[in-house]
């Protein structure tokens, strides 16, 4: 093939929890040129646990990023000219691993994964301490979601892991680590980091210094040793020891929602985005400013563009149940054959006999953050049909988006004029619409879909000693917009009935 057709590329390996994809980006335009993407299997070996197997994910990695490569080939385009990678990833997801063998120890305890509610009792100590007793050091509440807990419950739990802690082997990681200390060599000098926006999200790292905390990692009592370094989300690593990307600088690391936040150019204190995957999560630029909520939500870290650059802060609402509803209603109910016709059967029952459905299948995240809280449908009638369901659905995610939205007007003291969005659900106009009907603003999806796999590349791309990006261009994307089509009132009255629903999800006592 060719040498430098489309000047110095940029690939991006995107390890979302439903899939993982490599995509390669032509750096002068952002142009995405070819990519490839494989589905990961969940392993629910128990109601409510979720994990993934650690070496699947690697090896979809190394296949993704061979097919995108031979891809490129047959598009007469030179691999060679790939001159750096970044990485994004499901936050929070947590493997540990034996330095020694390079084997998992256990597998991936996925961000969904509700196990820990248990350890979560036990760090609040049954209800003596509050949830939100460490939420001033590491922004985060006690949550089943955090990587803390997780490391907590594998080392109560897994002999191998205590063993392994004991033999001064074990290394944690999120799956941005577990992948580069892979890709880097393994147990042949592979690198153990992370990057603050995925350290962020493990409860370990105080969100003031951003570094581990050693109170944090005593109150769950967790062995520092364990724990990788952590890096700026744009600088070079260190370099791809094998495949076809061989000596290949990995120069950018960010969690999927904050990368989505880069790709989507939220770069301005107040501009907000929110990504529909397998959950949906907002994140709100705060600038240089740590901003505490009161209504929650999360205090996380944006992104860091550079060793000596600024950490940029945002709040995040999190939705743990988006899509995956989907895949439930595929799957479980059978009431869909394919995830896509969710908008032409939601559409086809009207307004006519709405059901009110709250998925809370993982207890409800932000603003409410109760594991205890379950999944209800209200408004069943002789009537309801599965389009109905499927709409309620549909409904649930628009509505949790506004619940985030509520919370975020609260706590930064002016609402959203409009919401930035992307991800694998945004392909369902249906919901694009009902979002912008029942949050009352303009909902605008760009064009270029991968914003979060674009977030990663830009961070790579823009990397001291990499310095191809030219982001000018990518400004330009244009978008789809979603107009608000309804009255306040019936906005009003809609939002009602779903708080209606909600009230009955956190009523619900086992
Ligand atoms: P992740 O990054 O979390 O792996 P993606 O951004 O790839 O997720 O989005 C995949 C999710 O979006 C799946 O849960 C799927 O059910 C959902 N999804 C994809 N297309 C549609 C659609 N047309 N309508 C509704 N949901 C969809």
């Amino acid at each position: 093939p060719q040498r430098g057709r489309f000047g110095p590329l940029v690939g991006s390996i995107d390890e979302g929890t439903s899939s993982t994809r490599f995509l390669v980006f032509a750096a002068k335009t952002a142009e995405v040129l070819t990519y490839h993407q494989v589905s990961i299997p969940h392993i629910t070996p128990k109601e409510g646990w979720v994990e993934q197997d650690p070496e699947v994910i690697l090896h979809s990695v190394i296949e993704t990023i061979n097919v995108t490569c031979d891809n490129l080939i047959k598009l007469d385009i030179s691999p060679e000219d790939i001159v750096a990678t970044g990485i994004t990833n499901q936050r929070e997801t947590t493997v540990v691993w034996d330095s020694v063998t390079g084997k998992p120890l256990h597998n991936a305890l996925v961000w969904l994964d509700m196990r820990t509610a248990s350890t979560v009792d036990q760090i609040l100590q049954n209800g003596k301490r509050h949830k939100n007793f460490l939420k001033n050091v590491c922004g985060l509440p006690v949550s089943t979601y955090f990587s803390a807990l997780k490391i907590r419950w594998l080392i109560d739990n897994v002999k191998a892991v205590r063993k392994a802690i004991a033999e001064n082997r074990c290394l944690f990681g999120t799956i941005d680590t577990w992948l580069i200390w892979n890709l880097t060599g393994g147990v042949n000098g592979g690198l153990h980091l992370t990057d603050v926006t995925n350290a962020s999200r493990t409860m370990l790292m105080n969100i003031d210094t951003l570094q581990w905390d050693p109170q944090l990692c005593k109150i769950f009592d967790i062995p520092m040793s364990i724990l990788p370094e952590i890096r700026s989300s744009s600088e070079i690593y260190g370099y791809i020891s094998e495949s076809v990307l061989k000596g290949i600088p990995i120069s950018g690391c960010l969690g999927d929602q904050q990368a989505a936040l880069v790709g989507q150019m939220c770069f301005h204190q107040g501009q907000a985005k929110s990504t529909y995957g397998t959950g949906c999560f907002l994140l709100y630029n705060t600038g240089t400013a740590i901003v505490q909520s009161n209504h929650g939500l999360l205090t996380t870290v944006g992104y860091q563009l550079g060793k000596d650059a600024p950490p940029i802060y945002a709040l995040e609402g999190s939705i743990a149940i988006a899509g995956v509803a989907m895949q439930w209603l595929r799957d479980n109910l059978g009431v869909i054959k394919n995830v896509a016709d969710s908008m032409d059967l939601a559409q086809s029952v009207g307004e006519v006999g709405a059901v009110y459905f709250v998925p809370a299948f993982s207890g409800l995240y932000a603003p409410y953050w109760r594991k205890d809280a379950r999944s209800v449908i209200c408004g069943l009638t002789e009537e309801t049909m599965p389009g109905h369901i499927v709409r309620g659905a549909l409904e649930s995610v628009a509505f949790q988006v506004r619940d985030i939205l509520e919370a975020m007007a609260l706590d930064c003291g002016y609402p959203l004029q409009k919401l930035l969005v992307d991800g694998g659900m945004t392909a369902n106009n249906f919901l694009m619409q009902i979002q912008a009907d029942y949050c009352g603003i303009p909902v605008v999806r760009p064009l270029m879909s991968e914003t979060t796999s674009l977030g990663a590349a830009i961070a790579a791309g823009n990397a001291k000693g990499v310095e191809v990006w030219e982001l000018d261009n990518v400004q330009a994307v244009p978008s789809d917009i979603f107009i608000p089509s309804i009255s306040e009132d019936q906005r009003d009255i809609r939002y009602s009935r779903w708080k209606m629903a909600i009230a009955r999800s956190l009523d619900w006592v086992e």
